[in-house]
């Protein structure tokens, strides 16, 4: 081989290598948004959950609330984020969220961050479980991001159904649980959030940003795409009128700035793009 084949296979072998960095790098910045379907449940008024099959919607008694439970799993460049955790239901003695997680291709140890909207059991149950009177985490080499003020706030609510107290006793212990303390800011680049209120006190929604794509999460403060219909305020709200306004406002912007929305509670779509 002469030198100037050598440089030429040199330059050959030097290309590939660089197009397949790049088709890797492409490939590892786009956003993938996967739904974390926890289950379809009735919800009695003092936040008895029961999981139906998607058929059972149909016959199921119209004097409870039917919804989805969904967390969603955002995967960006340099991390592996789960939006909310579900109630913590199990299905053979498994977490269904670890199953879900599994399912799609993720390990729950692959988690590096878990946010959490507000304490809620079918928002924060599924961040761990008893056994025997220790708490096992399902996400334990994730940082867990929640409101300080939310955490207080929901200790506080002894008496309230929607809040599982012994789990939130062990969540407020955990030593890779990251208290928040401002209203609005950024986590790293591509993560922004912003405490709301409306649903909870200390309510907070995220928005996730990388190349084009900003995936939005409103949480209980937009749970369905129905929501948008109507410009109602729900007395289930600690300020409805909150949350309806920031409904309006949030879907004029996603109109505006195409954002991808994820709603928790939707029956029949998660994760809609504006
Ligand atoms: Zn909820």
């Amino acid at each position: 081989m002469s030198y100037q084949d050598f440089k030429g296979n040199l330059n050959g072998y030097y290309g590939t290598v660089c197009a397949v960095l790049l088709y890797y790098y492409n490939t590892q910045i786009s956003m993938t948004i996967i739904p974390m379907q926890e289950g379809i449940f009735t919800v009695t008024p003092t936040k008895d959950f029961t999981r139906i099959t998607r058929e059972e919607v149909k016959t199921a008694d119209k004097g409870l609330l039917t919804m989805a439970v969904c967390p969603f799993l955002i995967a960006l460049a340099n991390d592996i984020i789960l939006v909310d955790t579900g109630l913590g239901f199990k299905e053979e003695g498994k977490p269904v969220i670890i199953k879900v997680l599994e399912d799609a291709g993720y390990k729950a140890n692959r988690i590096t961050k878990v946010f959490l909207s507000h304490l809620h059991k079918d928002h924060a149950g599924g961040l761990g479980y008893m056994d025997n009177g220790t708490f096992i985490q399902n996400f334990p080499d994730a940082e867990i991001y929640l409101q300080e003020n939310e955490l207080h706030y929901a200790l506080d609510q002894i008496s309230s159904h929607s809040f599982n107290q012994e789990i939130l006793e062990e969540i407020a212990e955990l030593p890779n649980l990251i208290l928040i303390n401002d209203t609005t800011g950024t986590i790293g680049e591509h993560i922004s959030y912003e405490v709301t209120g409306g649903h909870t006190p200390f309510h907070q929604v995220f928005w996730f940003k990388e190349d084009n794509v900003t995936a939005f999460y409103g949480a209980d403060n937009l749970p369905q795409k129905s929501y948008l219909k109507f410009h109602i305020a729900y007395k289930s709200d600690y300020d409805g009128k909150k949350a309806m306004e920031d409904r309006q406002k949030w879907e004029q912007q996603a109109k505006d700035e195409n954002w991808t929305v994820l709603f928790y509670h939707d029956i029949s779509k998660n994760v809609v793009a504006f």
